[in-house]
């Protein structure tokens, strides 16, 4: 068999549920948008809703939709993405709350479903999603007379805890918020690991959950095994892979093994990257290709049938550092053709 296991233990994504709970004392929610982050919302939401969880975020309404068929009536669902046009039926039907991030959304949410609930987004300063100081100052009063679930924040700079902008978007937060009846969020993981000026009422982790930076001291949770295909010995001048952009120097052990960029490991990381055969670090040689991949088993003593770019030995934020980006879109690119295999330990 050439197709490489993914590996995603839903009892460590728990277990980091758990550990950020215990890290403040409001409500922990569970940040499951795109599928979670890519391994797989369902399971993931429903084994998060087993341990306790009763609120989850997702970008947008038809993510919603999914969840809530997943993890039937109970537990919110929240939409970041607010109440788009066209939306009004799906969160209706799926009972969503959407996060209103403008006046306008303000307008259609309650011409469209009068006495649904709602929450509020708001700009501290990342001027991404939510209203700014000027436009929530116009609305505030009427909003706050409908009686938003939640006003909600977004800090931008999180994963790095010394940096200023976590203080002014806080100060931002408060001037903003200060005072009114409805629960308040300001942190995702960063800002659970920064400490409880960040918490309010609730948090909202995403990538701690799934092992990921800045949650240092995270569980990890996928793995991924990949098959051997094929073992060879070349021999110093000759190249491997296209391009020809690996030439041994030295008698050289290369094996292919059975994944690619088509399986989101990003071509980029290629010169920088390792797999694990066993206990040994093993680089990997040449491009990538979209199926393929060269390995340098040279120091490996007992050829094992598959080898480890994820998992025990090396992190999704190491492999990122690799590509020259982030853990989180390790994780969003993780491939359709992997066997996935869910365990809980
Ligand atoms: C994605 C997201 C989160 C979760 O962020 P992490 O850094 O993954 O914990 C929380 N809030 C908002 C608004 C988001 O977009």
């Amino acid at each position: 068999m050439a197709q490489s296991v993914l590996t995603i233990d839903l009892g460590a994504i728990c277990a980091n549920w758990r550990a950020l709970a215990a890290m403040n004392d409001g409500e922990t929610a569970a940040v499951v948008k795109a599928n979670a982050y890519g391994l797989g919302a369902a399971k993931v939401a429903k084994a998060l809703a087993d341990e306790g969880a009763r609120t989850f975020f997702v970008a947008q309404a038809e993510e919603g939709v999914s969840l809530r068929g997943a993890l039937g009536s109970g537990p919110k669902i929240y939409v970041f993405g607010g109440h788009m046009d066209g939306d009004a039926d799906l969160i209706r039907q799926a009972d969503l709350v959407p996060m209103i991030n403008s006046i306008d959304q303000m307008l259609r949410h309650v011409e469209a479903l009068p006495g649904h609930p709602f929450g509020i987004q708001l700009d501290s300063g990342m001027n991404r999603l939510g209203m700014e100081p000027a436009e929530w100052s116009a609305l505030r009063e009427i909003a706050l007379s409908q009686n938003p679930v939640l006003v909600m924040s977004h800090l931008a700079c999180a994963d790095d805890a010394s940096h200023g902008m976590n203080e002014f978007q806080l100060q931002t937060f408060r001037q903003m918020t200060d005072g009114i009846d409805a629960p308040r969020s300001l942190a995702a993981t960063g800002g659970v690991v920064m400490g409880a000026a960040y918490h309010f009422d609730m948090t909202r982790p995403g990538i701690g959950l799934y092992g990921g930076l800045p949650f240092v001291e995270a569980r990890p949770v996928v793995s991924l095994s990949i098959p051997v295909i094929q073992v060879r010995d070349v021999n110093p001048g000759e190249s491997v892979g296209y391009g020809n952009s690996w030439v041994a120097r030295v008698q050289s052990r290369i094996a292919t093994i059975s994944a690619g960029y088509a399986d989101g490991i990003i071509r980029a990381m290629g010169p920088k990257a390792h797999v694990w055969a066993g206990e040994t670090r093993c680089k990997i040689v040449g491009r990538i290709s979209m199926d393929l991949i060269g390995v340098d088993v040279g120091p490996v003593k007992d050829m094992p049938d598959r080898v480890e770019l994820m998992g025990r030995h090396q992190s999704i934020d190491t492999l990122a550092d690799a590509a020259g980006t982030i853990g989180y879109e390790i994780l969003t690119s993780l491939g359709t053709r992997y066997a996935r295999t869910y365990i809980s330990t």
